[in-house]
């Protein structure tokens, strides 16, 4: 049988036919509430009470319910954990409905189009993208930020490239057309931190016209169609701050794919997540919201043209030198609030008068801000001050028009100054005088009835009021005063005249506040005509105040200007990593000089663990990308080249995302840089090659060298713990042996973290053991063994991997090889002196200790056996 739900019932599953993946709060008189399946979850999710009403079926519908005052919150709560909220309002005014009020969705909130709330950090852009497949090979992808109307979109090759620039984005929400391709949403999917939507429109609308003026690639306003349409449909308002969408390639900036960016922790660190500890917290001295975001931004795309990058350094130049000017700068900045935002709210209607007073301060900042960047004395500066656009008009309104100290609510007046309006005023003086009247009529009656303690007051429900004392009741002249209430020991009348009064005091109250609300849409609508002003404003704030940061922090830490070589030198004297050097406090740290070029394109690092080997490595590609970003950087001076790209292979212990193991991640990584890296690349591989048996890893490590060494060209930084591989140094011309230096004082291990030529001669493995406070017994225990280990002959281990290389022809020099470290052949070898055996046996020893007996199958270990035996 059919259930017959009540027409409220229908009319809610007619609207949540529509809304299938979003909770979909329905507008019940004060409550949003939610029914069924939805009601079950959020009560779940929200933990509010679940109840149930009578809707016309047998059985009760599940329903639960927020006041619509505290909903806000709630929706924040649940877009924050990747849902969508559709809020359906009432439409019709319920006393003039005929049957059922009529409903309809009016917005539908989703993680990427979040306009404000907790979720909406105010120095992350809040990114929504998405993404176009042309065909298997060429991706359209764009990315908008709702709040603050900012769109670009690009084309990609390949759907790594295209996965990459959406991490890059950070976009919580990705939007498709339905029926993109399996494969590919599944690796969306993964991402458990990404919201799918669909939208399959990608016709051009008209509305859409002057946001796609910009660009003329077909693909590309196809993909941005898709994008405004979602936007559009999902936010059913004007979206009149959206800026028209910019193309960019990815070839103009540095890249630095996304796992490289994580490990060099350039906006975020990889144990915490967090923005503290990372390159973007050490140098984010913003004093602006927007500026906080525009470094991020610089940030995640350093510069490749060397003209760009030299205008933003003159600039940091200039205000480092002038440091007054900067300070004063900096107290200005801190006054202008977020524009970009409140420029997107004025657009999206919900910009409150609270926001336009913001607005307007900043607005008045902008004079001196001007003022001040005239005083810098450079011709680059000359043009900033030139293109900051006061905005006077809104500022003048905003300073005619709004009080100081407006309400919250836009609804109940007090927001709009005396002298503003005519009509307004003309209200407000029939109140205030009506008010002035009341106030005479209590002084008389006080006099007429001799009763002192008299008084007029006002209550909603009765009005105006006069109240006299139970004694003195006595007092009032007999048919002059109405008795309208009575209090335990008081009387409250009213009289004609004061009824009068009263109805025309109220009704000028009603209508100021009616009229004010007009008065301030109307200011509203003024101000939204200035929106592109006002983003140019922003966006000029925004550069200087990141140009302003970089001063200070440069000139804090003393930072210096790189010099760009043309030649591809690379030579920074006494660099530093600028996070380690800031939180270890700058005496104890311990400057490097790194140079790389001509016979020193790839340098291969030696020396214990914990010396500092991977901290060198990431201080040079710190280095290089706070160059690219026009920056200063952390040396005594640096001459660098422009980097088209920065690889790293730097272990991370939580890189399982796709269930691969990390030596495949590692692999994976290695290849994307020796396919993609160029020339012009810079290659940071720490201790590559670690995660497989050492014969295994230390071919690799060395394979891998050598390809970058003949084929790729790239300048590379390679640490590694295989002793073995410094040999390469006679092999390749331009490759050079470097070693962190430590050394031995009373038994332990000194670190002097410093950065010495040729290869390093011993481990410290133990003594890092020592000083992690491992048990006295245990590292005797070692220390017995090692001695034990060293008094054997050592096998040459460099021989065994240099003759399955085609490239390596030449012996090594003796005295190299047997500097090799303790290393895992020497422990294995007990029974048998190491020089007696044959090359295949040492394999063959290899082969089987490597092994994993307690992680084999009967059928894996069938198979092993007999390609053993085979080798005999
Ligand atoms: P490795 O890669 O050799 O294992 P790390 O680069 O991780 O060593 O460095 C280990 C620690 O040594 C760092 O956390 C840092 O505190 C310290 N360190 C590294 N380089 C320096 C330096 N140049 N000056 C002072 N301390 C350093």
């Amino acid at each position: 049988m059919m259930t017959t739900y009540t027409p409220m019932i229908q009319q809610y599953l007619q609207v949540k036919a529509d809304y299938q993946d979003a909770f979909l709060f329905f507008r019940l008189g004060d409550f949003y509430e939610m029914f069924f399946e939805d009601a079950i979850k959020a009560s779940q999710e929200l933990e509010i009470t679940l109840t149930s009403r009578e809707g016309g079926g047998a059985e009760r519908i599940p329903m639960c319910g927020v006041p619509h005052h505290s909903a806000p919150n709630y929706i924040e709560q649940l877009v924050e954990r990747g849902y969508k909220v559709a809020i359906c309002e009432q439409t019709e005014d319920p006393k003039q409905a005929k049957g059922v009020v009529r409903r309809e969705v009016v917005q539908l909130i989703t993680p990427g189009t979040m306009m404000e709330g907790k979720n909406l950090s105010d120095k992350e852009n809040n990114y929504i993208a998405t993404i176009t497949a042309f065909d298997h090979e060429m991706f359209g992808f764009a990315y908008s930020d709702l709040s603050t109307g900012e769109s670009k979109a690009t084309l990609l090759a390949g759907i790594e490239a295209c996965l990459n620039e959406l991490s890059l984005s950070g976009a919580k929400e990705v939007i498709i057309a339905s029926d993109f391709n399996e494969h590919l949403k599944k690796r969306l999917q993964e991402r458990d931190t990404l919201t799918l939507s669909y939208e399959n429109t990608t016709e051009e609308a008209a509305a859409h016209e002057t946001l796609l003026q910009e660009i003329e690639e077909q693909k590309l306003r196809s993909t941005a169609s898709r994008l405004f349409h979602y936007l559009y449909r999902t936010q059913k308002r004007s979206l009149d701050h959206l800026q028209p969408i910019s193309a960019y390639e990815i070839d103009q900036f540095m890249k630095i794919d996304y796992f490289s960016k994580r490990n060099l922790e350039l906006t975020e660190t990889i144990r915490s997540k967090g923005k503290k500890g990372s390159l973007l917290w050490l140098l984010d001295e913003t004093k602006t919201a927007m500026g906080g975001r525009l470094l991020k931004q610089w940030i995640d795309r350093p510069l490749l043209n060397k003209q760009e990058i030299n205008y933003r350094q003159s600039l940091v130049e200039t205000m480092i030198s002038q440091y007054f000017e900067r300070m004063e700068l900096r107290e200005k900045l801190k006054e202008v609030y977020d524009l970009e935002r409140l420029a997107g709210r004025v657009a999206f209607g919900n910009v409150n008068a609270r926001d336009l007073v913001q607005l307007k301060r900043s607005l008045q900042q902008v004079p001196s801000i001007k003022e001040l960047v005239v005083s810098f004395l450079s011709e680059e500066a000359q043009e900033v001050a030139e293109a900051l656009d006061p905005c006077e008009e809104v500022a003048d309104l905003l300073e005619q028009a709004i009080v100081e100290n407006p309400p919250l609510s836009i609804k109940e007046g007090n927001i709009i100054l005396d002298g503003y309006d005519e009509e307004l005023d003309r209200y407000r003086d029939a109140s205030r005088n009506g008010k002035t009247w009341i106030a005479q009529l209590e002084k008389q009656e006080r006099e007429k009835t001799g009763i002192k303690s008299l008084k007029i007051g006002y209550n909603r429900v009765f009005g105006y009021y006069i109240e006299v004392t139970r004694a003195n009741v006595h007092l009032l002249q007999e048919g002059q005063y109405e008795r309208k209430q009575t209090l335990a020991n008081a009387e409250r009348y009213i009289t004609p005249e004061l009824k009068e009064k009263e109805s025309l005091i109220l009704q000028a109250e009603e209508k100021i506040v009616g009229l004010e609300y007009d008065l301030f849409t109307n200011i509203r609508e003024t101000v939204k005509e200035y929106i592109p002003r006002l983003q140019n404003l922003a966006k000029k704030v925004s550069e200087l105040d990141v140009l302003q940061c970089f001063a200070t922090v440069s000139e804090e830490r003393q930072y210096v200007k790189p010099i760009f070589s043309n030649e591809r030198v690379l030579s920074i004297k006494n660099g530093r990593h600028p996070v380690v050097e800031k939180v270890l406090n700058s005496q104890s740290y311990v400057p490097n000089d790194c140079d790389m070029h001509g016979e020193r394109e790839v340098l291969l690092i030696t020396g214990p663990n914990m010396s500092g080997k991977s901290t060198y490595m990431r201080q040079v590609a710190l280095t290089s990308i706070m160059a690219q970003i026009g920056c200063f950087v952390p040396a005594e001076s640096a001459m660098l080249p422009l980097f088209d790209q920065v690889f790293t292979r730097i272990g991370a212990a939580d890189d399982l995302i796709s269930g691969q193991s990390t030596f495949m991640v590692e692999m994976l990584e290695a290849k994307n840089a020796l396919l993609h890296a160029t020339k012009n690349s810079l290659i940071l591989f720490d201790e590559i090659g670690r995660g497989t048996s050492t014969y295994d890893g230390m071919a690799l490590a060395q394979a891998i060298i050598e390809h970058i060494h003949h084929i790729v060209g790239a300048k590379t930084l390679f640490s590694t713990h295989y002793h073995e591989l410094t040999v390469l140094e006679t092999e390749l011309s331009a490759l050079k042996n470097i070693h962190v230096s430590a050394m031995e004082h009373n038994g332990k291990v000194v670190f002097l973290h410093k950065i010495k030529e040729g290869a390093a001669d011993k481990s410290y493995g133990i003594h890092v053991a020592q000083l992690a406070e491992l048990p006295k017994a245990l590292i005797d225990r070692a220390q017995a063994l090692l001695e034990e280990f060293e008094q054997k002959d050592p096998i040459q281990v460099g021989e065994i991997i240099k003759q399955p290389q085609v490239l390596a022809n030449k012996e090594p020099k003796e005295d190299k090889v047997n500097e090799s470290q303790l290393s895992f052949f020497e422990a294995e070898e007990k029974t048998k002196p190491a020089q007696n055996l044959s090359l295949k046996e040492k394999q063959l020893i290899i082969k089987i200790k490597s092994l994993d007996i307690l992680d084999i199958t009967p059928m894996q270990a069938l198979n092993t056996l007999y390609e053993l035996h085979k080798k005999i």
